[in-house]
């Protein structure tokens, strides 16, 4: 299967923009803000226009042509250089130049398309730090009927942004996940766990420069919380740097929830596919 994504989690990242503005603690080392700047690009800060990528829907549609011929269901994040529910800024394309669409009508253009049905092969991991506005702006009609091929995320860091940011993402209709990364103190999901609110759990420590440290008792917390609510779970790194230990080797996706999502691969009543991951380490960004 082609794989665009080093993101272990995901087929294939697509970025609509470049460019955020940080939200929270877990923003603080904010890789994408380091890789555009180092790329030249001036897109970070509420005062900033975000670059337009043109090149997406393209790529949408080859992913889509992809995981058809592969009989697949493939999984697109997005995206690792934005975030989809931020407020619509200004944009600017690839010479700098002020266009006349903003992130919002691009953000539209996206949801449309996803509404009229272009991606069926594609499942939507849409991954956010602001949940408040996600109902704000999906299509109207993504309120009683969210598409079947998208799952709502958001990013919880320590226990105090996991109470405010999941009942800001309970609000939502539709499948939801959590990427619990980077963390930075011991937290446990389990209210929102057992009540069957979330469908599937990341958990990862920081990576790269300045990194904060990462108890591994805290993902043992997490794997035992999410065995316990059967709640599928996926464990990334502590570093990147730190071998995993065995007992945190545990990489599982929401297959049911994908495969239901698409009426295939709902054969199966485990909700999980537990893989034996084998783990690289050393230095990524
Ligand atoms: S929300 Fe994500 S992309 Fe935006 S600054 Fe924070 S970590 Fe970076």
């Amino acid at each position: 299967m082609a794989k665009n994504s080093t993101i272990e989690w995901t087929t294939h990242t697509a970025n609509i923009w470049w460019g955020c503005t940080t939200v929270h603690e877990g923003c603080d080392h904010c890789y994408a803000a380091a890789l555009s700047k180092r790329w030249g690009n001036d897109v970070w800060g509420n005062d900033k226009p975000r670059k337009k990528i043109k090149s997406v829907w393209t790529e949408l549609l080859k992913y889509q042509k992809q995981a058809k011929a592969a009989n697949e269901i493939h999984k697109v994040f997005v995206g690792s250089m934005m975030d989809i529910f931020e407020k619509p800024m200004p944009c600017i394309d690839h010479k700098g130049n002020l266009l006349t669409e903003n992130t919002g009508i691009l953000r539209q253009t996206f949801f449309d398309n996803i509404t009229k049905g272009m991606y069926p092969n594609l499942m939507f991991l849409l991954l956010t730090k602001r949940p408040s506005n996600i109902n704000k702006y999906i299509p109207d009609s993504w309120k009683s009927s969210p598409p079947v091929n998208v799952m709502f995320g958001t990013s919880p860091v320590n226990q105090a942004t996991a109470f405010t940011l999941i009942e800001q993402l309970a609000k939502v209709n539709g499948k939801k996940f959590l990427s619990v990364e980077p963390q930075l103190e011991e937290i446990s999901l389990l209210p929102w766990l057992q009540s069957n609110l979330i469908s599937w759990v990341i958990q990862g420590g920081e990576s790269g420069p300045g990194r904060r440290p990462f108890d591994t008792d805290w993902a043992r917390r997490l794997r035992v919380e999410c065995e316990a609510t059967n709640t599928p779970y996926f464990f990334k790194q502590i570093d990147k740097v730190k071998a995993i230990p065995q007992d945190l080797e545990i990489r599982e996706f929401p297959e049911k929830v994908f495969g239901c999502a698409f009426n295939s691969l709902c054969n199966s009543d485990n909700q999980a596919s537990k893989i034996r991951i084998p783990v690289t380490v050393g230095f990524q960004i």
